[in-house]
């Protein structure tokens, strides 16, 4: 039987996929959603949705079901920021407490109520450019571990295949180049910490890697830290998890998990890559990421203007790239503002509610942890400090004097 035709196909499940399918079939076209894994699928997230995030979910999906919040803690309270030198935690608290999902039910939810039709367990291999639109080609694993192969085509294609997208690496295949790439582990653990499971737990201390997080949450402790070069995520984990042992009264149990993920750093380096003609490219995979991580408001909001801008290039017989890359020009300078200093302390653009977890910082808590904090960040992380300084302070002079940010999208 030949395959079904389609407007749109997404390729990726995730946040951006989902918001860029939704905004396509709620606009009169008619989307395909492919996804290489089995949905429902995890992902490796904390699954602390901003209210950001949580507003735009409400406004374009409905009301986010039980089933998607974490069990015991289904709201964090906020941040508990932890500093060698000083015995409490800085407990930063959100306006209101935030929803603790599990992606894997979150972004199922998204999915299903995108309106597009779903396939799953089918990995996009390659795209072609041909006349009228793209060839996709997929392959699906069966049963019997043989690999079947399909071609479905569409005149647009939304990649929001998250990091490291191999979309984007078929379609721009020198877009990456040179640029560093950053690595992260989370694992779960059955057993005893003595961490406030309402709040999510940060760790200043060097030697540890640039990132280093705790949570408790569906019963297991989950511990994570990223790194880059050196700082390889696996070989600082022990001596992380020695430092929880020491102060903190980790036991350890049980592993019961593992998860590890490696990106291209693409924001801090000014490089976003929004796509060309009918393809565009959304969430992780196109570079959107905020400061401290917080992913999920700007995945969905690239995915609902990519696909804004097919909606919109479908009725005026326009290229969607030249569409999107103009909508999604906001989008792209609220990262930047979250690593320009003038901003980051004027403005506050961020997603997470920083203004409110910045007013429990209190004076004595600011002094104590100044030094802490300083030595954090002049340890040798393997972030090249020079070029992002540089990059930094370029952006905040051509922003002070143009407006805008010297991006070409
Ligand atoms: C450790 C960690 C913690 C985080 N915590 C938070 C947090 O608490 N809050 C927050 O806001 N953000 C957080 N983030 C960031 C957030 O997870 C991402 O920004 C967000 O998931 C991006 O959404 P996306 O839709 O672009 O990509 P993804 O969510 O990664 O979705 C991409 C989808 O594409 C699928 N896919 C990939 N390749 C193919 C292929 N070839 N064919 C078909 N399908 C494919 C993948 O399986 C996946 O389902 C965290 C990230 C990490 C690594």
């Amino acid at each position: 039987m030949p395959e079904k035709k389609y407007d749109a196909i997404v390729i990726g499940a995730g946040p951006a996929g989902a918001s860029a399918a939704r905004t396509l079939t709620a606009g009169g076209m008619s989307a395909l959603l492919i996804e290489k894994k089995k949905l429902p699928r995890h992902k490796m997230c904390s699954g602390i949705l901003s209210h950001w995030s949580t507003d735009f979910t409400q406004r374009h999906f409905g009301v986010i079901p039980e089933s998607a919040y974490s069990g015991e803690i289904p709201f964090l309270r906020g941040f508990s920021a932890h500093f060698p030198s000083v015995s409490e935690p800085v407990l930063l608290d959100n306006r209101s407490p935030v929803p603790n999902i599990r992606r894997k039910d979150f972004d199922f939810f998204l999915a299903e109520k995108s309106g597009a039709a779903i396939k799953d367990g089918l990995m996009m291999e390659d795209i072609k450019t041909e006349k009228g639109g793209y060839a996709v080609s997929c392959k699906r694993f069966g049963k019997n571990g043989r690999a079947a192969k399909t071609t479905l085509r569409a005149k647009y294609l939304v990649a929001a295949d998250g990091s490291n997208s191999r979309a984007v690496w078929r379609m721009f295949p020198e877009a990456c180049k040179g640029l560093p790439m950053t690595g992260g582990i989370q694992i779960h653990y059955r057993g005893k910490i003595d961490l406030d499971p309402e709040y999510y737990h940060v760790f200043f201390y060097p030697g540890l890697g640039f990132y280093t997080w705790a949570s408790v949450k569906d019963g297991l402790i989950w511990i994570g830290n990223a790194g880059m070069g050196e700082n390889k995520p696996a070989r600082l984990h022990e001596k992380y998890l020695e430092m929880l042992k020491k102060n903190y009264g980790l036991e350890i149990q049980e592993t019961v998990f593992r998860e590890g993920m490696s990106a291209h750093i693409l924001a801090p380096y000014n490089k976003f890559i929004l796509g060309t003609e009918n393809f565009l490219v959304a969430g992780d995979a196109a570079g959107f990421m905020h400061q401290g991580g917080e992913g999920i408001s700007c995945a969905l909001t690239s995915g609902h203007l990519a696909g804004q801008a097919i909606l919109e290039a479908e009725k005026n017989h326009g290229r969607a790239h030249d569409i999107y890359r103009v909508i999604a020009r906001g989008e792209v300078e609220l990262c930047l503002d979250q690593f320009n200093p003038l901003k980051m302390f004027m403005k506050f653009p961020f997603r997470i509610d920083f203004v409110s977890l910045l007013k429990n910082y209190t004076p004595r808590g600011f002094f104590l942890t100044t030094r802490d904090f300083r030595a954090f960040m002049s340890q040798d992380t393997g972030v090249d400090k020079k070029i992002l300084g540089r990059i930094a302070k370029q952006n905040m002079i051509h922003h002070l004097i143009r407006g805008h940010y010297p991006v070409e999208l």
